[in-house]
C-alpha cells in the first residue's frame, strides 16, 4: 500500500465562518448628510466628509444605529453600554482617505446566534463601518493588472455596512447557504437592508478549511470572495473543499490566502496572500465619541421588530396548514408575506393555502417578471381573497381563476366584475353536466370499450381522455369535481 493511499483514508470535516457585509437602507450615509443611493451618476453623492478631504469631520447618522440596536435584537446579540470606531489604515484608491472608519475590539453587537434548521449557529460580533468607493477597470478584460485606466465611483464610499461575523461554526456548503438565508430573511424582515447580493447590497466571504474529523484544531483557512448569490456561495465552499482535500491528500501545504471565485468556470483562484490584522494599524478614532445608546434607543429598535421569520413561518404552518417548503418562499418576501396575511384575513370562502399558492406562485412571478411590489398590484389582498372565494364557491374554475387573476392585475377590475366581463363562469348544473358527460360517453364507444375492458394504465389513460373531451364539450366552464364525479358515475 502507497503512502497516498493511507493519506486517502483519512476523513476530513469541513469548517466554514461566513463574513457577511450589508448595506444599510438609510437615506444617508454613515457620517454625512450624502445620499445613499444605488445606480446614481457616479460621483453625484459625494462631499468633503465621504471624500476624506482635510479638515472635514465626521458625525454619526443615528439611525445606523437605530438598524444595528435591531440587528442587536433580531440576532440574539449583546450590545454593550459602549463602543468606539477604530481606524482600519490601508491605502487603495476607492478609499481616499487611507484608512477605512471600521469598528475593531469593542464592536456595537457580541456574541449572538440565529437558528438554522434547529441549530444554533453562533456570531462572533457585528460591527458598523463605512463601505468603499468602487473602481471600474477599463480594457483588458475589466482586471486592473491589464486594464488601460480604471475610474473610481466615490458614490458609495461613506455607505454605512454592517458587517457580520459568524463562528467558524458551519460544517457543510447547505448549511452555510441556510445561514444565508435565514440571515438575509431576518434583515429583510426588520427593515434595515434590501439585501440584493446581485447589486451588492449583501456581500458574502466565506472562511473554509478542513481538518480530520474528531480533532478540534482549526486547519489553514483560505477566504473566498465574489459570490453574487447564495446559490454561487454553495458552489465556491464545494470547489473549495474538494481542492484542499486533494491538495492535503498529495502533500501538498494549504497556504492562507484570499481566493477569488470564478463564477463561469465554477473555480477559485488565488488573489494575494491574507494580511495579518496588525497589518493594518488599528487605532482609535479621535474625531467620534464613543457610541453610548441609550435605554430609548434599545426600547425604540425593539419594538421596531416584527414578529421574526422563523416564527411567522412556524405559526403559518400550523395556522395555514401549508408546506413548510411554501412557508419558506412566503416568508422570505416580506411584503409578500405581509400582502398574503391581509388576504387570508379578509377570505370569506376558500382556504389559506390556495392564497399561499397564488402568493407563491402566479403573483411571485409578476411580481420578479415586472419588478413591482405587492403594494403597487392593481389586485389588492382583499380582491385576492374575493378570487379564492370565487373558485372556493364553484363559481368559477381553477383555469378560469388565472385568467381573472390576469385581468385583474392589467387594472380590468375586480375579480367578480372581471369574470363577468370575459364571460367566465363554473357550470355548477348537474343535469347539463350528465348531459355532457352522456353525450361524451356516446360519442365514444371505443374509448368507452377499452377503459372497461383495459388494464390500470390503460383506464387512466382513457378515463383522462373522456375527461378531456366532456371538459372541452362544456367549452372548459364545466366544475371540475361534478365532471369527474359524473364520468365515474356513468363508467361504472
Ligand atoms: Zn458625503
Amino acid at each position: 500500500m502507497s503512502s497516498n493511499e493511507v493519506q486517502a483514508e483519512i476523513q476530513y470535516e469541513t469548517v466554514i465562518g461566513l463574513e457577511v457585509h450589508v448595506e444599510l437602507a438609510t437615506k444617508t450615509k454613515l457620517f454625512c448628510a450624502c445620499a445613499n443611493e444605488f445606480g446614481s451618476e457616479p460621483n453625484t453623492n459625494i462631499c468633503p466628509v465621504c471624500l476624506g478631504l482635510p479638515g472635514s469631520l465626521p458625525v454619526l447618522n443615528e439611525r445606523v444605529v437605530d438598524f444595528a440596536l435591531r440587528i442587536g435584537e433580531a440576532l440574539n446579540f449583546t450590545v454593550p453600554q459602549r463602543s468606539i470606531f477604530h481606524r482600519k489604515n490601508y491605502f487603495y484608491p476607492d478609499m481616499p482617505k487611507d484608512f477605512q472608519t471600521s469598528q475593531y475590539d469593542e464592536p456595537i453587537c457580541a456574541e449572538g446566534w440565529i437558528e438554522v434548521d434547529g441549530e444554533r449557529i453562533g456570531i462572533e460580533r457585528a460591527h458598523m463601518e463605512e463601505d468603499t468607493g468602487k473602481s471600474t477597470h477599463v480594457g483588458g478584460g475589466g482586471r486592473i493588472h491589464d486594464a488601460d485606466h480604471s475610474l473610481v465611483d466615490y458614490n458609495r464610499a461613506g455607505v454605512p455596512l454592517m458587517e457580520i461575523v459568524s463562528h467558524p461554526a458551519m460544517r457543510s456548503s447547505e448549511q452555510a447557504r441556510g445561514y444565508v438565508s435565514e440571515l438575509r430573511a431576518v434583515l429583510l424582515a426588520i427593515g434595515v437592508s434590501d439585501v440584493k447580493m446581485e447589486e451588492g447590497s449583501m456581500r458574502v466571504d466565506a472562511n473554509v478549511s478542513i481538518r480530520p474529523v474528531g480533532t478540534t484544531q482549526l486547519g489553514t483557512k483560505v477566504e473566498i470572495k465574489n459570490m453574487n448569490s447564495i446559490r454561487s456561495l454553495g458552489r465556491a465552499i464545494d470547489y473549495e473543499v474538494e481542492r484542499q482535500t486533494i491538495a492535503t491528500n498529495t502533500g501538498e501545504r494549504i497556504v492562507q490566502e484570499t481566493r477569488h471565485w470564478d463564477e463561469s468556470e465554477g473555480i477559485t483562484h488565488g488573489m494575494r496572500s491574507k494580511e495579518g490584522s496588525s497589518d493594518y494599524r488599528f487605532f482609535p478614532e479621535p474625531d467620534l465619541a464613543p457610541v453610548a445608546p441609550t435605554d430609548e434607543m434599545r426600547a425604540a429598535a425593539r419594538a421596531a421588530i416584527p414578529e421574526l421569520p422563523a416564527a411567522l413561518r412556524e405559526r403559518i404552518v400550523a395556522e395555514w396548514q401549508v408546506a413548510e417548503h411554501d412557508a419558506r418562499v412566503l416568508v422570505a418576501n416580506p411584503a409578500l408575506s405581509d400582502y398574503a396575511q391581509e388576504s387570508v384575513a379578509a377570505l370569506a370562502s376558500g382556504s389559506a393555502r390556495d392564497v399561499v399558492n397564488w402568493c407563491t406562485g402566479e403573483l411571485l412571478a409578476y411580481g420578479n417578471e415586472t419588478g413591482s411590489e405587492p403594494n403597487s398590484w392593481a389586485l389588492s389582498p382583499i380582491a385576492l381573497a374575493e378570487l379564492v372565494g370565487l373558485v372556493g364557491d364553484g363559481a368559477i374554475s381553477r383555469s378560469q381563476a388565472k385568467e381573472v387573476l390576469a385581468g385583474c392585475l392589467a387594472g380590468e377590475g375586480a375579480p367578480s366584475d372581471v369574470a363577468s366581463a370575459r364571460g367566465l363562469a363554473q357550470v355548477s348544473d348537474e343535469g347539463a353536466l350528465a348531459a355532457i358527460i352522456a353525450g361524451v360517453l356516446e360519442a365514444n364507444p371505443d374509448a368507452v370499450a377499452e377503459y372497461r375492458t383495459g388494464d390500470e394504465k390503460a383506464q387512466k389513460k382513457k378515463r383522462g381522455f373522456l375527461m378531456g373531451e366532456a371538459m372541452k364539450a362544456s367549452k372548459g366552464q364545466g366544475n371540475p369535481a361534478l365532471l369527474n364525479r359524473l364520468l365515474d358515475a356513468g363508467l361504472a
